[in-house]
């Protein structure tokens, strides 16, 4: 599951990925980067104690806390206009090292609570400005039937949702879930646009069992796109990007969001400094080493949502904590329109145009050290 009930978010390596990684040990040697471009996602380091002060148990704050026909909402956040997220499980495949989840507490939602989630999905306070539903968790493929019952209930309850966004790190964990029975169920919503969210950050990952998955969802519809973070030691080099972004653009998948990787606790390791970050993109955006048709957003997720880093988005730097000052395009009231319980964050500064900006952790340059890679 991504989260903890102990305080320790625990290793957890299917055996599909487990069987990866032997076949690179065996073909690269156990040190090499290859098998280090998985270990590094998946396996344990003691570098996850060390634990900076400004690093954080969970990343922004968006659950909907309300009351809805007198019973409260849960398992459901909102930060835009447009779409609402749903949390059915915190079960995933395997665990990967650097999720921004990995810190939240486990739960999986009962069926009356998704049935409550989504009638409030629909209700006549939302169905004017939502049109779209964003399944996650956890893997929300790690379950069928609560897959099952969320979609049935969205159509059910919820008729102006259109779009059914899931995602899902399952066609690179343990591609075998996506098997005929989950086809046969999707394709009893056939008035829903599904799209399926993967998270792919090497091109090591694009395993023939993995692509087979892909395209099966693909062969009933599915659009699929990619957002992925920048790890260090992993995926933070031109090449690597540049062959991972080619392969992306090959098998259908859209670039989506690059993310600088979050300061959740016990991450610093896996983090970039943003500017480096901002480099790497420019080098692959403005550099014609590959396709305008295959670049990403390289973003941040901070306390008030998703930034996108364009040129003037890094307004300060105070030192003393190594933070950065980010504005982004939202405005606090627009905010609390679509979200009256959202909490407003001690990082928090509006800008003189209205914008709210954020103070954002950065990360370093630093090596990883050699005996914790
Ligand atoms: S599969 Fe997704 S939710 Fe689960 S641990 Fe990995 S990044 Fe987190």
């Amino acid at each position: 599951m991504a989260g903890t009930r102990t305080g320790e978010f625990r290793q957890l390596i299917s055996p599909f990925l487990q069987a990866k990684i032997a076949e690179l040990e065996e073909a690269y040697g156990p040190d090499s980067r290859q098998v280090l471009a998985l270990t590094r996602q998946y396996v344990t380091s003691p570098l996850e104690t060390v634990v900076q002060d400004n690093a954080r148990r969970r990343h922004y704050e968006s659950e909907v806390s309300i009351l809805f026909d007198g019973r409260p909402v849960v398992g459901v956040e909102r930060l835009y206009r447009r779409t609402m997220l749903i949390e059915p499980t915190t079960v995933c495949a395997a665990h990967c090292r650097w999720c921004l989840r990995g810190q939240y507490p486990i739960r999986t939602m009962k069926e009356d609570d998704i049935t409550h989630a989504t009638r409030y999905i629909g209700s006549a306070e939302l169905r004017d400005d939502v049109n779209e539903v964003l399944i996650t968790g956890g893997d929300p493929l790690m379950s069928l039937p609560l897959l099952g019952l969320t979609l049935g209930e969205l159509a059910r309850n919820a008729p102006n949702v259109r779009i059914v966004r899931i995602g899902s790190r399952v066609p690179f964990q343990d591609p075998a879930r996506i098997n005929d029975a989950m086809l046969e169920m999707f394709g009893r919503y056939p008035d829903f646009r599904f799209e399926l969210g993967c998270n792919v950050n090497h091109p090591l990952e694009f395993w023939p069992e993995s692509i087979d998955s892909l395209k099966r969802l693909q062969d009933i519809g599915f659009r699929i796109y990619n957002q992925h973070p920048l790890l260090k030691g992993v995926n933070d080099d031109t090449e690597t990007l540049t062959e991972l972004y080619e392969l992306l653009r090959w098998h259908g998948i859209e670039a989506h969001y690059l993310f600088h990787a979050i300061p959740m606790r016990g991450m610093a390791h896996h983090r970039t400094s943003l500017r480096r970050g901002l480099e790497l993109v420019r080098r692959l955006t403005a550099g014609g080493v590959f396709s305008g048709r295959a670049k990403p957003h390289y973003a941040v997720l901070s306390d008030i949502g998703k930034i996108v880093i364009y040129d003037g988005v890094i307004r300060d730097h105070r030192e003393e904590d190594n933070c950065l000052l980010l504005r982004s395009g939202f405005r606090l009231k627009e905010r609390r329109a679509w979200n009256p319980s959202w909490q407003v964050p001690e990082s928090l500064v509006i800008d003189n145009d209205g914008f709210m900006c954020t103070w954002y952790v950065d990360g370093t340059d630093d090596p990883i050290p050699a005996d914790a890679a």
